[in-house]
């Protein structure tokens, strides 16, 4: 059976509190049922989002979590910070983060322990550059990110992740991997899942994608079997053209 798509909002540093709820109050006068939707909003919006979300459908979560339990880490917000302020998932290794903030495997995989051991929802986002695409490396590159990130993970903590393949050179370019790329993609995730951890977990794992998605493409790229919905960057910030993608995800 095929599972219930996702469409995740990632604004980035985009919405004040007030344009946050203003978003939020808007999307949810819509039934979305058909669809799950998801919002991560900036730390400092994410209550008022939350606020606003309250009696519908609409999930909100974060865009980052300290890699750290607590303590003297200036500037970081911590797995039980976003829990407090009622965050619901949150997205780990963004190609942003690993490109600005020099993210790595294992910096990624604290973060999601962190978020798990919160009961937060680990968005985990992989892919390969343009570089990587181009020189017939792309597949070494998702394998080497799933393989180094899970190190030491156990299927039994794992449970409620979240995978985003997300090609760094589709991501606010315009440029959108054709459906056959993006569905090779996924499939050789599901593969790498179930070799790390098992087949059934593997099947049940949502994966999104990302990459410049519009209503334009979205319908096409849920049509494959392996892409179960969206992660959207800028797309998301306006209501017409986020409420455009949810209709193509539950069907038109
Ligand atoms: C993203 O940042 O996760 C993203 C997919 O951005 P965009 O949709 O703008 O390419």
């Amino acid at each position: 059976m095929r599972k219930k798509p996702i469409v995740a909002a990632n604004w980035k540093m985009h919405k004040t509190r007030g344009e946050a709820k203003k978003f939020i109050d808007a999307l949810k006068e819509k039934d979305w049922s058909g669809t799950e939707v998801l919002v991560a909003p900036p730390f400092t919006s994410i209550l008022d989002a939350k606020k606003a979300a309250e009696r519908s459908m609409i999930k909100v979560g974060a865009q980052n979590v300290s890699e750290h339990e607590e303590g003297a880490y200036t500037g970081e917000v911590s797995a039980k910070m976003l829990k407090d302020v009622g965050a619901e998932f949150v997205i780990i290794g963004h190609s942003e983060r690993r490109r600005y903030f020099h993210e790595k495997h294992e910096t990624v995989r604290n973060k999601i322990e962190n978020a798990l051991r919160h009961g937060l929802i680990p968005m985990l986002c992989i892919g390969e550059t343009q570089e990587e695409r181009e020189n017939g490396t792309a597949h070494k590159v998702i394998e080497r990110e799933l393989v180094q990130t899970f190190k030491g993970l156990s299927e039994e903590k794992m449970g409620s992740l979240i995978l985003a393949y997300e090609p760094v050179w589709a991501i606010g370019t315009g440029l959108t991997a054709t459906p056959e790329i993006a569905q090779e993609a996924h499939l050789l995730c599901r593969e790498i899942l179930s070799e790390i951890f098992s087949d059934a977990y593997a099947k049940a794992r949502p994966i999104l994608y990302g990459g410049s998605v519009k209503a334009e493409n979205a319908g096409k790229l849920l049509e494959k079997p392996d892409i179960d919905g969206f992660l959207v960057g800028g797309a998301s910030l306006e209501v017409a053209s986020f409420e455009k993608i949810l209709q193509e995800a539950r069907g038109g």
